[in-house]
């Protein structure tokens, strides 16, 4: 499996307590779903056990799902206790290193939460809901504010963007998390997605990349 190489991220998502992830966080995903760019961070939680290493399974789409969506996304690997944190802190000594993960998000779910004003728990909690790939150690990773990630389903290329594009960068969600939740080491923050999310059905195989350091694959079942 491909976690095998170099340093295995399932380490990680068992230390980590914390998944904090940003929603509309490039403004060309923003437009596609119609919501408006955000002048301060959206954020929301998963939790540890929607986590799904390469190599351990299946994408399980929740039962009474009919929209499950694909979102690409860099994972920041938390280094260092997160409180507090000044404006532009250092990444270097704050960031174990990163990943590329999949902010998996059953759309109709969230539709309907969104509809009610309930919260997303169901929509982007799910179990398997947060494949990742291996660990990258942020020495292999030398610009993370300008770095490219993909996603293909069948092939086909339905997601190219670079966090270039990012509405609030690394740092500032960082220290803006900080003011209210602590983050320790082995916790992850998602970073958002680009534009091109789509929706996946049993049977699909969804690869994506992150830069030239790795690539990553999984398919698609539906929970039985
Ligand atoms: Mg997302």
């Amino acid at each position: 499996m491909a976690g095998q190489t170099g340093c295995n991220f399932s380490k990680f998502a068992h230390w980590g307590r914390n998944i904090v992830a940003v929603g509309r966080n490039y403004r060309d995903h923003c437009a596609e779903l119609g919501n408006p760019v955000p002048t301060k961070p959206l954020l929301f939680t998963k939790p540890p056990s929607s986590y799904l290493v390469e190599g351990e399974g299946p994408i399980l789409i929740p039962r009474g799902c009919s929209n499950c969506h694909h979102e690409i996304e860099l994972g920041v690997v938390v280094g260092a206790r997160c409180r507090d944190l000044p404006s532009d802190p250092p990444l270097s000594s704050l960031v174990a290193g990163y990943c590329l993960a999949l902010d998996m998000t059953a759309r109709d779910f969230q539709e309907e939460a969104k509809s009610k004003g309930n919260p997303w728990i169901l929509a982007k909690g799910f179990d398997t809901a947060l494949p990742v790939s291996r660990f990258v150690p942020k020495e292999e990773l030398k610009d993370p504010s300008a770095v490219r990630l993909w996603c293909k389903v069948n092939g086909k290329m339905r997601q190219d963007g670079t966090t270039a594009d990012m509405v609030f960068s690394i740092p500032y969600l960082l220290a803006h998390i900080s003011q209210v939740i602590t983050l320790e080491p082995g916790d992850l923050v998602l970073t958002g997605t680009p534009a091109g999310v789509g929706p996946v059905k049993p049977g699909d195989v969804i690869s994506a990349g992150l830069g030239d350091l790795l690539t990553m694959e999984f398919s698609v079942a539906q929970r039985e």
